[in-house]
Formats: C-alpha cells, structure tokens, sequence
C-alpha cells in the first residue's frame, strides 16, 4: 500500500482563512481523522502540523521541508477554500501539477460524500507545496469556510469526507467496519464538448439533464 504524508495547510500561529469557521482548525481535524483511518484500514501515513511558524514563507518552507524529510509515495495538503461570504453553496476541489487523476478522484470523492458540488481537479503550477514537495502531490480544499451552505454539509458528513478522502489516497485501505464508498456504476461513457463564455467573476454551475435519445 502507498504511504501517504498528510499535512494541514497554514500555520497554528498563521491560520489560513476565517469564514463561519476557521481554517487551520478544520485543516488539523481532517488530517488526523483521516491519517488515523489509514492507519486504521492497515495503511501507512504520516502527518504534520505546524506549530511554530508564524509568517508565510517560514510556513510554506517549514511544511514541503517535512514532506521532503519523510520516507512516502505521495504528498497531500489539507485546506478549505475561502471567496465571499454567502448562503449559497460553492464547493470542493483538488489542485495538482502532475497528479490530474489522483485529484480528479480526490474532488469526485469529497463531492459526493459531502454533497458539496465537485468544481473537480484544477491545476496549479503556482502554488509551493505542490512545487517543492519531490512526491506526487496533492492538495485538496474540502469546501468553502465563508459559505454557509458548504459549512452546514461539512458540519452535517465530516466523517464521511474524511473516509472519502482516505479511500481516494488508499484504495486498498479496509476500514473495519466501514465499507468503502460505492460509486455508482458507469454504463456507458459518451463525450460532449460544451464552451462557456462568461465574463471574469461570474460563477455558471452547469446541471446535466439525462436524456434517452442517442
Ligand atoms: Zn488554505
């Protein structure tokens, strides 16, 4: 099985965003809740807080310099997403550079075990710790802390997410007494290309309607 080294994003001492509720403290709870249901479903992870630095740069360095220090397979962040604040809901996503696959399935889980809308795997080539950290990498933000509609789910499923995420990091994992997520089957694939213009700030959720025709 691969060993996963988990990391809470931000800093105890410089915290990330502040919604309805605070991102550190969340980022810390789903590291280790869902390190110890890796180690629980007899997988191997290592996790990280940081304690001690209190400004950006010493944070970011101090946290891929852990990564880099540990014996592992993949390196994966934890934070929630911040915009505006708002009632409606925003949603889950996972950023990478190399690990497409791996986010995609990461955001796909988060989604739907959260119910939160999976605005899926985005790449970001600018971002430290997916640039200093020398594992494939992943970092994934559960859901938005200044909307109240993501806060509610989050508060409403974070035991669910935390399996959705530790199934998604180890498939083989088996959590006792916790059978893995079933995703619902695919019957049949069928690619259509859709183009969306809008202009800058302006949010389009696209629903798809299945229909029987070919
Ligand atoms: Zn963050």
């Amino acid at each position: 099985m691969p060993k996963i080294a988990l990391s809470s994003g931000h800093a105890k001492n410089c915290r990330g965003a502040v919604g309805i509720i605070d991102e550190w403290e969340h980022n810390v709870k789903v590291v280790d809740r869902v390190c110890e249901l890796i180690l629980a479903g007899g997988g191997q992870c290592v996790k990280f807080h940081d304690m001690t630095s209190s400004d950006s740069s010493t944070n970011l360095n101090t946290t891929s310099n852990w990564h880099n220090s540990q014996t592992r397979d993949y390196d994966c962040q934890v934070h929630f997403n911040a915009y505006q604040s708002t009632n409606s809901p925003m949603g889950t996503e996972c950023l990478y550079v190399t690990q497409s696959t791996l986010a995609s399935k990461i955001a796909q889980a988060q989604a739907s075990s959260g119910g939160f809308i999976n605005r899926g795997a985005k790449k970001r080539t600018d971002l430290h710790f997916l640039n200093a950290t020398a594992k494939p990498a992943v970092l994934t933000e559960i859901c938005f802390v200044d909307s109240a509609t993501d806060v509610g789910l989050w508060e409403e499923n974070h035991e669910a997410v935390c399996q959705a995420l530790a199934y998604a990091l180890v498939p083989e994992l088996q959590i006792p007494g916790e059978p893995p997520p079933v995703e619902p089957p695919v019957t049949e694939v069928k690619v259509v290309d859709v183009q969306i213009f809008a202009p800058r700030g302006v949010r389009v959720d696209v629903s798809v309607n299945e229909t029987t025709e070919g």
